[in-house]
This record gives structure tokens, C-alpha cells and sequence, in this order.
């Protein structure tokens, strides 16, 4: 039987804010923005990450358990063992996109970034944390081409508060025509009740706990007939 697992290795290790690292591999992946990878740690466990990019993979990892702390010590050179592309994607339906991150949520959107960039659609990425430490991917994005509006919970960079209050001045300008975000869940939420405000159609890539990536186990049901992982990441609002 063929391996569902691709090897490859670490070309890139780089610190991603205080507590996470991005990791560019050996792989090149055609996926859309928002898809993810399980990646395999042997002896230990398996757990999804969503690319940063495909070409080549990316991941920015950010450490919040045992398996994402170990993933910190990857080097150059390191083996890694990953299936994917999984899952469905955020659409590039936008012409004047807002996409709003909340700490790792900030990964998808830096390849939906690089995709939305390469069709000639202006990018602005409302980037929030909980500290400047926090903050991950901010030159990557404007790397990319994005203009980037920072806040933090704690003010210790760019504007002090919640990202969804910076997103919601942001929708106030109509300058906006659709909503892409990815982030932790009261976030995801207060994303959407904006959208609802403003009139402007989203998607939001949400997380859940997960073992197969594929639909099988029931893992990540939420409870209405819809797996994250076989009907998501990426759902429209
Ligand atoms: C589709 C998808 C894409 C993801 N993309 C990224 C990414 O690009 N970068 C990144 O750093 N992380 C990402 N994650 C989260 C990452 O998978 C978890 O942080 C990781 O599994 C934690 O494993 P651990 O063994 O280190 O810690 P664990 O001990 O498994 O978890 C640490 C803490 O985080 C909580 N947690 C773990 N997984 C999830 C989850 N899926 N949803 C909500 N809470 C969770 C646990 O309840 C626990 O409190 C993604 C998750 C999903 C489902």
C-alpha cells in the first residue's frame, strides 16, 4: 500500500514572535489558501497545521502543547512527515478584501495574502495579538504586498484593543467588499456579527480538535451535520 505521507525536510527555520517558529520545507503542494496538513511527529502524535503557504510548504507553528513545543526544536535538515492538502479553502472572490488575524489564524492568511496579491487585489490584514510578542507573520505580509494595520489587546503595538474594534473602523469606511479571517473563536464570532453589521459576505476558517483530517473519526463535528475538517476549515458565514 502507498504511503498517505509525503517526507520531506526543513530548508528554513525562523522564529515567528516569542513562542512560534516558521518552518519552510522541501514540498511544493497544490492547495488553495485556508487548506491544512496533518504533520506527524513519530513517537508522539499527529496534529493539523493550515499552510502558509504550498509553494514551497510553510507552516508557522506556535507552540501550545506538547506536540507544538517539540515542533519548536525543528532545523534545517530535520525530516518531517505531513498529509495534505486537506480540507476546503477560502474562495478568492474579493476584489477589495479585508482579512482580519488572530495570532496563529495570521498563517492561511498569509497565502491567501500572496493569492489575492498575485490577482491584483489590494490587501488589507487587520493583524491582532494578545502582545507584541504575540505578533506573528507581520512582515511576511507586507512582504507580500498588504497593508498592515497591528493592534494588541495590551497596547505594546500599534493600536491598543481587540482586532475585531480595528476591523470594525475598517468595515466603517466601506472600503471593504468582503471579510476573510481566521483566529481564535469569540474572535471568529465577533467577526461575524460585524459582517452582519456592515452587510459584507465572510468566511472564517475555524479550528477544532481533529485525528483523521479526513472525516472519518467525528472528531471535529460541531454539532450540525458539519466536519471541520471534511466540510471546513474554511466555512462561509
Ligand atoms: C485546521 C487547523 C489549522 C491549524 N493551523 C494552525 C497553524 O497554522 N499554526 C498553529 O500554531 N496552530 C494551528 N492549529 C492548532 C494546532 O493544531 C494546535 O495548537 C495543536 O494541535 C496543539 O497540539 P499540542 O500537542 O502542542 O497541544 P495540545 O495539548 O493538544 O493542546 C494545547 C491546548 O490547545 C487546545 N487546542 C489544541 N488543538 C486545538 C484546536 N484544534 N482548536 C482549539 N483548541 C485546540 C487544547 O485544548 C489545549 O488547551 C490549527 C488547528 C486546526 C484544526
Amino acid at each position: 500500500m502507498t504511503s498517505p505521507y509525503l517526507q520531506g525536510c526543513v530548508r528554513q527555520a525562523e522564529a515567528a514572535g516569542a513562542r512560534g517558529i516558521t518552518l519552510a520545507l522541501d514540498l511544493r503542494l497544490a492547495a488553495q489558501p485556508g487548506q491544512f496538513v496533518m504533520l506527524w511527529l513519530p513517537r508522539m502524535d499527529e496534529k493539523p497545521f493550515s499552510l502558509a503557504d504550498g509553494d514551497p510548504v510553510t507552516l508557522t507553528i506556535v507552540s501550545a502543547g506538547p506536540c507544538t513545543a517539540r515542533l519548536q526544536h525543528l532545523r534545517v535538515g530535520d525530516p518531517v512527515y505531513l498529509r495534505g492538502p486537506l480540507g476546503h479553502g477560502f474562495s478568492l472572490a474579493a476584489e477589495r478584501p479585508l482579512l482580519v488575524a488572530g495570532g496563529a489564524g495570521a498563517a492561511p492568511l498569509a497565502f491567501l495574502t500572496r493569492r489575492l496579491r498575485e490577482a491584483g487585489r489590494p490587501v488589507t490584514v487587520a493583524l491582532g495579538a494578545r502582545t507584541a510578542d504575540d505578533l506573528l507573520l507581520a512582515e511576511r505580509l507586507a512582504g507580500l504586498g498588504a497593508r498592515v494595520l497591528v493592534s494588541t489587546d495590551d497596547g505594546t503595538a500599534g493600536t491598543h484593543g481587540l482586532v475585531t474594534e480595528l476591523a470594525a473602523r475598517l468595515l466603517a469606511s466601506n472600503a471593504h467588499d468582503h471579510v476573510y479571517a481566521c483566529g481564535p473563536a469569540p474572535m471568529l464570532d465577533g467577526v461575524a456579527a460585524l459582517c452582519h453589521e456592515y452587510g459584507v459576505p465572510g468566511e472564517v476558517s475555524r479550528e477544532a480538535h481533529m485525528r483523521c483530517g479526513t472525516g472519518i473519526c467525528g472528531s471535529c463535528d460541531r454539532g450540525d451535520g458539519l466536519l471541520v475538517c471534511r466540510d471546513g476549515p474554511v466555512f462561509p458565514l
